[in-house]
């Protein structure tokens, strides 16, 4: 299979990038281990589109926020994102903290950052009533607000694919493949060989090992995991804005946050580990979250949570992204170490990526513009959204958007059918992913087992070879009292 780029890694950073290539007339593979998108940092984060006063100046980070920021008010237009264009507030408890906020501000606005002003404590509780009494000043940041990372993920890669781009996913990228130059010639997976001229390494926690294949060991990926609470969406309005407390070392600190989608959400924490892919939670880890969560909002209604979970950033030493390509093997890009604030950050740094195969890789690819790229692309409709006259006209064109099939989140079968026929849902968790089926108080508790009989019937497979997440990880093990009957049948 011949390509002019690969792509490894389908999260915020490779699907950007895969979108962003699709302006030109290349032929584009972007693989992916994982069984469903969003997987890996760009599924499990604060979903935070940062303002950009928190990275030092001059540092990629400072440069690709800013400009991640503004790019992302417009393409969750063009993309059909849910995007609640909040605001954020850093919240200063004494004056040692008071004096961050003013470091913050002037941070800010070196960068570029607009519209940055510090307020008081009693003009933050005018607008966020629920907060601490403590708090005696807070860093306003109007341009931050708040994205669904899984619509987000899903529409940059769907857009990229509208475009002509190729995702394979539940490929493992096992190896770097080069020619007698000893330049890149494409990469191995257990799902046979890719050939292309250049590979764009965003593998997020991984990609320090895929670099160092490239014999690139300049940086090291230090795992750290961040623990959240997520809370039923009768907490609503508890807060509107997306509160932080004072960064420090260890990072931004536990926020308080309202998801896209009305959820009140709290965390992370900031515990480096060995094991990239270990996303459990901790009672020490959650108990941190809730002290810093009561420390911001102290009436925060532990009682309405639903789930816990945890990410993992892409920590460097160097604390920087580390976007570059190498001198040699030529053809090889590294878009790694890319944390918080990453997913903020992700269309600026796509843009780099396409900016920096033009100069510097001409010899190997050449970025023709597509004068046929559409830049727009709609989401499943959203039932839960819809006011009743728009339901009813959904549901009289096509009758499977009058059954629910997910009563907590209000997701029909209509949606289903769609992220699974036309958007490629294979797995529970894709549907997921694509429609929030499962994503409510029950958490799937009601709709698993009727979106497994849906896949079932929809893939023509056999229902207890449908899955959570791919591979092994099966709904089913048997019929109910087989074991039994087996017993029986053995003691005849
Ligand atoms: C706790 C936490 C909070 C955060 N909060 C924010 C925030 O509020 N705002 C913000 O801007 N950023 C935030 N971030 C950072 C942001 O989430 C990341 O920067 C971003 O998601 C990184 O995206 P990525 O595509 O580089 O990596 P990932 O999303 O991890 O994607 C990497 C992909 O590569 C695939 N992959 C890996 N190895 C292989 C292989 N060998 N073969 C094939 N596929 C492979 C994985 O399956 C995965 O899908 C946070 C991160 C965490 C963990």
């Amino acid at each position: 299979m011949n390509y002019d780029v690969i792509i490894i890694g389908s999260g915020v950073t490779g699907a950007g990038i895969a979108r962003e290539l699709s302006k030109y007339k290349l032929k584009i593979a972007v693989l992916d281990k994982a069984s469903e998108l969003p997987s890996g940092a760009s599924r499990a984060n604060s979903s935070m589109i940062h303002g950009g006063f928190d990275d030092k100046p001059g540092t990629q980070k400072s440069k690709f926020c800013v400009k991640g920021n503004k790019l992302w008010h417009k393409l969750a237009k063009e993309l059909d994102v849910h995007l609640d264009e909040c605001g954020s507030y850093v919240c200063a408890f004494n004056d040692d903290e008071v004096k961050h906020l003013e470091k913050l501000l002037e941070q800010g606005k070196i960068n570029g950052c607009p519209g940055l002003e510090i307020i008081s404590g009693d003009k933050l509780r005018e607008k966020e009533p629920n907060v601490s009494k403590e708090i005696v000043a807070a860093l306003w940041s109007p341009e931050a607000a708040i994205i669904n990372n899984f619509e987000a993920v899903n529409a940059l890669i769907e857009s990229a694919k509208i475009n002509g781009a190729n995702l394979f996913l539940e490929t493992l990228v096992t190896g770097l493949l080069f020619d007698d130059e000893k330049n890149i010639k494409g990469v191995s997976t257990d799902k046979g060989d890719f050939l292309a001229p250049v590979v764009i390494n965003a593998a997020g926690v991984h990609a320090g090992e895929i670099s160092s294949w490239a014999g690139d060991t300049s940086f090291k990926i230090i795992p750290t995991k961040g623990e959240y609470f997520l809370l039923d969406r009768t907490t609503q309005g508890t807060v509107h804005s997306f509160l932080f407390s004072c960064p420090s070392k260890a990072g931004k600190g536990v926020t308080v946050l309202q998801t896209a989608e009305g959820n009140l959400m709290s965390g992370p924490t900031a515990t480096e580990q060995e094991d990239p892919e270990d996303t459990s939670t901790t009672p020490e880890g959650l108990a941190e979250v809730l002290k810093g969560a009561r420390r911001l909002v102290p009436d925060f209604p532990i009682r309405s949570n639903i789930t816990t979970f945890a990410g993992v950033r892409a920590n460097t030493e160097s604390g920087d992204f580390e976007i570059k390509t190498l001198k040699s093997p030529r053809g090889f890009v590294n878009v790694a170490g890319i944390k918080s604030p990453g997913f903020t950050s992700s269309p600026a740094i796509a843009e780099y990526v396409a900016e920096m195969l033009k100069e510097e890789l001409s010899d190997r690819i050449k970025l023709t513009p597509n004068e046929n790229f559409i830049p727009e692309r709609k989401n499943i409709p959203r039932f839960l959204y819809l006011d009743m006259a728009e339901r009813k006209k959904l549901a009289d064109e096509n009758p499977s958007y009058a059954q629910i099939v997910c009563r907590c989140e209000t997701v029909t079968e209509g949606q289903v059918l769609e992220a699974i026929s036309r958007r490629g849902a294979r797995t529970i968790t894709a549907v997921k992913m694509m429609t929030r089926a499962g994503t409510g108080r029950c958490q799937g508790g009601f709709c698993c087992p009727r979106v497994a009989e849906i896949l079932s019937r929809e893939l023509n497979i056999p229902l207890d070879e449908v899955t959570r997440h791919g591979g092994e990880s099966k709904l089913l093990t048997g019929k109910t009292k087989e074991p039994l009957l087996n017993k029986m049948k053995g003691a005849e």
